[in-house]
Formats: structure tokens, C-alpha cells, sequence
């Protein structure tokens, strides 16, 4: 039977070593969960890194780790510790990561970063191709591995191979600037597919291969070596049910209460005016924290109304914290919150309430059910998979979502209300007006929404892929 090999930097596992002991258990993040039927249920393999560097591992215990990424129908890609500073921390999250998102000036330029880029997607491309049987199918995932399409192609020009990428591709002005702007191009021209979250990402990629390359772009279909590269948009989605029935089972009277409920709900029964406003994302650049601080010092000066009713609670989850520019934000973020609650704190009232930490699920649907206001304004974002999780876990259909239009999400969420991340005056108007919405047009908004995401959710996002690159597969037997 013909399998699926999915590829992505990560395998989707979790791998502790405790007192000589070896546990190996799945992973429950979004990509596994729309893999699921492909994955976990169905005849595939998953090829990934495992979180072990090479160094880490002796040889016995090597053995012993493989044997259970196995069982899991995983294959592990070794990477030493070099593999993974150059690569990953290096090329991955200091070059491509900030030149994807318009961070031009943070973008390392670095010769030997770009060399273990290469050497690493070979790795890669050397697992997947002993993995490979005649009528596999392989999907890679993301920016890490842009030119591994290319290197299986290039061995198995029979194999049918998708691409999807997870956050934006910038516009040809940006990508132009890219030393190696050639290379990543055919790398990832290898597939056979090439997925984008928006049509805007699709066309910023045509964009560059018809200006950088000269290749023939016919609508959506690159010729390349007498090959129909096809690119297309597909939006991710969440898992919609776990999402909603979490909060189903939470808003239930016989459910346990939380501590962190407790605290929530002690605010909120001090009277009906009494609001929360909630904002979570990693602490990264791209998600424009500092800016949606002073956004909110704004708002407090010219709205002073909801001095001592509304609360921000602000959830910032460690990320890449050995990055320099992550170590600057975190001190910049550090500082703006101290001085914001600083200048409007009273004896009974702190404005922000700020969690530099990552939560368990039971407690992000405590602060997604409690919240009436979620302001996600990013100034760059892929998609934004939080913006998403709020809105399924409304169950009341009260609550109201503001998303910045520089979101991959804003795309199919027009019933939120849109801001542009960097207008102060944006922030204000929009927070006044989520904060008096009737009830009434919250609920016609939040109806739209819900519908929407229910029925494009994280596994119908996974089947359209398949099923397109499947069509795909046939249009090149027609070509040829
Ligand atoms: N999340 C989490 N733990 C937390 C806070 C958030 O697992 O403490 C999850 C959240 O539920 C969401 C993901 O992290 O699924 C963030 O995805 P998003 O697309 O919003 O942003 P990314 O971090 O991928 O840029």
C-alpha cells in the first residue's frame, strides 16, 4: 500500500530522558492534529528531528530512542549540535524567519549559516529518500526545509511531492534581497504542489518566480523542466471540536474550577462593567507586543472610563530566547508593563495582568472562555492559529475578536474587527467599539465565524492539500 512521508523539522513527539528512564510520548500541536488521518490513523511516516542532539545520544541509547520514534511511525534525522545552531537557530530563525516577515534589517546574511542550511536539508533529504517505496507520496513542511523538494526530485523524479509553507512569503521587493534567492526558489520547485495560508503569499511567490527565475507562470502553474509546478492557497485551520467541547466541559456547572478561574472570576463578579482583554502569542517580533502596550496605555489616556473595569491579561510564551533580538524584546516588554502599571495602578486595580510562560490547555480555555475582548494584533503573521482558538471556544457566541489585517487569519475573518497593527488610533476606536458592541452583533459575527472555522478545520485543511496534489500527480501523467 502507497504511503504518505510527511517531512517537517520536528517530529511530532515528545522526548525526555528522566533518571536514565526514556519516555517518548505524541505530541497534540496543530500540524499532528491535521496529519492525524494521514499519520497516526492512516499508512504513513513522519521524518523529522527528534529534539536529541547527535551528542546527547550514545550509541545505546541511539538504539533505544529510534526503536521507539518507530513505534510511532517516525523516523528520526540526526542533527548534531552544530547542524542545529547554524541551521536552526541560525539560518532558519535569523535569516529566513525575519526576512519572511518584512524584518529585513534583522536578517544574518552569514556564508556558513547558509552552508549547514544546505548540509542539514541533504540530511533530510537522505532519510526520506531511504523511506521512500515506488507510489509514496511525500509532504515537507515549512521554511526550514525550502530546498529539500528539490534534492528528492532530483533522485526520484517519479515521487509525488507537496510543499506547504507556514508563514508568509514576502513580496518580490523583499525576496529580491536575498543572497540566495535562486537556490531557495528551485528548492522548493522540487514540488509538485506548493501551498500557501492566502492568496496574497501565493502570489508574492509567482511574483518572484516569474521576476527572479523567467519561468512561463500560466494563472497558478509554473512550467519547469518540462514539469506543471501548481501553487494554490489553503488556509490552515484548528481543531474546531477540541476547541469547542473543551469549552462545552468547562462552562459546565459539575466541571472542578481551576485555580487561575478563581482568580477570574473573583474580577469579573466584582460587577458587570468589569471586562478582560486578551492577548497571547510567543514573545516574538513578529506579534508587535510592545506596540499593542503603548496601543493600550492609548487607549486607557483617551477612553479613561474603563480606568479600574477593564484588564488586560497578557500571555507571552518564552520563544527562541537565546536570539539576541528575543533577549531585547523581552526586556522592552519587561519595561513597558512595569511603567504602564506603574502609571494607572490603583490600590484595587493593576491594569495588565502579564504571564511570561507557556500554559496547559486547561488554562488557555479558562482565559479564552473569560475573555471579552481578544486583541491579537500581530504585524506580521502567517496565519495565527490564537485568533482562531478563541473564537471556537465562544460557545455563548458573545466575545469579540480584534485582529490586525497583517494576520494570514484576517484573510477569512472578516467579522472581526480589522485594525492596522501600527495606528494607536486604530487600537482605541476598536477597543471602545468591542467593548459596547450589543450583544446582538456579537453574536451575528461570532455565528459567521464559527461556521466558517467548523467547517474548513485543521483536517479538512490536511485533506484538500492531499487531494489537490493528487490531482496534480494526474495533470503531469496528461503533460508527459
Ligand atoms: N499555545 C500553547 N501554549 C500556550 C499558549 C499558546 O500551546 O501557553 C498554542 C496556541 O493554542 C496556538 C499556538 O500555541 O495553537 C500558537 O499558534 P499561532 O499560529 O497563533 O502562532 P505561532 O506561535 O505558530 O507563531
Amino acid at each position: 500500500m502507497n504511503k504518505t512521508i510527511i517531512v517537517s523539522n520536528r517530529l511530532p513527539l515528545q522526548i525526555s530522558i528522566e533518571q536514565d528512564k526514556l519516555n517518548v510520548s505524541p505530541s497534540v500541536g496543530g500540524l499532528a492534529t491535521g496529519m492525524k488521518s494521514v499519520h497516526a490513523e492512516g499508512n504513513g511516516v513522519w521524518v523529522g528531528w527528534s529534539g536529541i542532539t547527535d551528542e546527547e545520544l550514545d550509541a545505546s541509547l541511539k538504539k533505544e530512542v529510534n526503536a521507539k520514534i518507530e513505534k510511532e511511525k517516525c523516523k528520526a534525522v540526526g542533527l548534531t549540535e552544530e547542524d542545529l545552531n547554524d541551521y536552526y537557530l541560525g539560518f532558519s530563525n535569523r535569516t529566513l524567519w525575519p526576512l519572511f516577515h518584512y524584518f529585513l534589517e534583522y536578517s544574518e546574511f552569514e556564508n556558513t549559516q547558509w552552508e549547514a542550511y544546505k548540509r542539514v536539508n541533504q540530511k533530510f533529504a537522505e532519510v526520506v529518500l531511504e523511506t521512500i517505496e515506488e507510489g509514496d507520496t511525500v509532504w515537507v513542511h515549512d521554511y526550514q526545509l525550502l530546498l529539500l523538494p528539490q534534492l528528492i526530485k532530483d533522485v526520484r523524479p517519479d515521487v509525488t511531492i507537496g510543499f506547504f509553507l507556514h508563514i508568509p512569503f514576502p513580496s518580490y521587493e523583499i525576496f529580491r534581497t536575498f543572497p540566495w534567492r535562486e537556490e531557495i526558489l528551485t528548492g522548493m520547485l522540487g514540488a509538485d504542489l506548493i501551498g500557501f495560508h492566502t492568496y496574497d503569499y501565493e502570489r508574492h511567490f509567482l511574483s518572484s518566480v516569474k521576476r527572479i527565475l523567467r519561468l512561463d507562470v500560466n494563472f497558478n502553474e509554473i512550467t519547469y523542466h518540462d514539469r506543471i509546478v501548481k501553487v494554490d492557497s489553503f488556509p490552515m485551520g484548528i481543531d474546531y471540536n477540541k476547541f469547542h467541547e473543551a469549552a462545552l466541559t468547562h462552562n459546565n456547572p459539575d466541571t472542578n474550577i481551576s485555580e487561575l478561574q478563581k482568580r477570574l472570576d473573583a474580577h469579573l463578579n466584582e460587577g458587570d462593567d468589569k471586562k478582560f482583554i486578551l492577548s497571547i502569542d510567543r514573545l516574538d517580533y513578529t506579534k508587535g507586543i510592545p506596540n499593542r502596550l503603548k496601543a493600550f496605555e492609548h487607549f486607557l489616556n483617551t477612553y479613561p472610563q474603563y480606568k479600574e473595569k477593564v484588564r488586560l491579561i497578557m500571555l507571552a510564551v518564552p520563544s527562541r530566547s537565546n536570539v539576541p533580538q528575543y533577549q531585547r524584546l523581552k526586556r522592552e516588554t519587561d519595561e513597558l508593563v512595569g511603567r504602564i502599571n506603574g502609571e494607572f495602578s490603583t490600590v484595587s486595580w493593576t491594569p495588565i495582568w502579564y504571564f511570561y510562560r507557556s500554559l496547559p490547555f486547561e488554562n488557555l480555555i479558562d482565559l479564552y472562555t473569560s475573555s471579552d475582548v481578544a486583541l491579537i494584533t500581530p504585524v506580521r503573521d502567517g496565519m495565527n492559529l490564537v485568533a482562531k482558538e478563541y473564537v471556537a471556544t465562544r460557545t455563548n457566541l458573545d466575545g469579540v475578536l480584534i485582529l490586525s489585517e497583517m494576520a494570514g487569519a484576517a484573510k477569512e475573518m472578516n467579522e472581526a474587527i480589522l485594525i492596522n497593527p501600527n495606528s494607536f488610533e486604530d487600537f482605541a476606536t476598536a477597543l471602545d467599539k468591542a467593548l459596547t458592541m450589543p450583544l446582538e452583533e456579537q453574536n451575528n459575527r461570532m455565528k459567521i465565524l464559527q461556521k466558517r472555522l467548523k467547517r474548513y478545520d485543521v483536517e479538512k485543511w490536511a485533506k484538500e492539500f492531499l487531494s489537490t496534489l493528487e490531482d496534480t500527480n494526474q495533470l503531469q501523467e496528461i503533460v508527459v
